[in-house]
């Protein structure tokens, strides 16, 4: 898939939003809103800041690995995925990145965080030319890391998101609700969601 083929540029994290709910990147590109800044956003980008710094002094046993160079807050752009996105952190060993996420919740890790690593995994083959066949999720509050099997078949759903958000951004189609209505209640655009309270 090349640039000139498409000319809508998203973000690794419009996958994991439209897995959540379609409607959050509707907003963002079709319909601009202001979205409430909640409390658990801000307490997680707090938390993630001292995380940079203890990281740096932590072990990599914690992701398994013996060797590797830690890289943070990597922005990193794919011209020919019409992809980009900001990496928490990246381990780079001789023949090998892995992209870990941050995460300030004691909840599992979800299929559209794993949908948001194949994100960052198809960028860094394409612009690194290394593969990228596992990465992480780092839950701050349980200081533990949860690692993914980065297979050609979830590379190959997260391509199809960003097919299936560029349909609905071109057509400026307004998305069902999803089914499970909790994902409402700390949505930061339940404001704009009339139709469901
Ligand atoms: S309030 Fe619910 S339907 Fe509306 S954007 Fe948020 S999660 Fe989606």
């Amino acid at each position: 898939m090349k640039g000139k083929e498409h000319n809508l540029d998203l973000r690794v994290s419009d996958v994991k939003q439209y897995q959540y709910c379609p409607r959050v990147v509707y907003y963002q590109y079709v319909m601009p809103v202001d979205k409430a800044v909640t409390y658990k956003m801000e307490k997680g980008k707090a938390a993630q800041e001292d995380l940079e710094e203890l990281e740096q002094r932590r072990k990599l046993r914690a992701y398994g690995l013996s060797e590797g160079k830690r890289r943070f807050n990597w922005w990193v752009h794919s011209r020919d995925l019409g992809l980009s996105g900001k990496l928490d952190m990246a381990i780079e060993t001789g023949d090998a990145i892995y992209p870990v996420d941050f995460k300030f919740t004691r909840e599992p890790p979800r299929k559209n965080h794993v949908y948001q690593l194949a994100g960052y995994a198809l960028i860094l083959e394409d612009t690194e030319r290394r593969p990228v066949t596992k990465g992480f999720i780092y839950l701050i509050p349980e200081k533990d890391a949860f690692v993914f099997d980065l297979t050609e078949e979830i590379k190959a759903e997260c391509l199809n998101t960003l097919e299936q958000i560029r349909d609905m951004i071109r057509a400026e189609r307004f998305p069902d609700p999803p089914s499970r209505r909790a994902k409402c209640v700390d949505c930061e655009y339940q404001n704009y969601c009339r139709d469901i309270w």
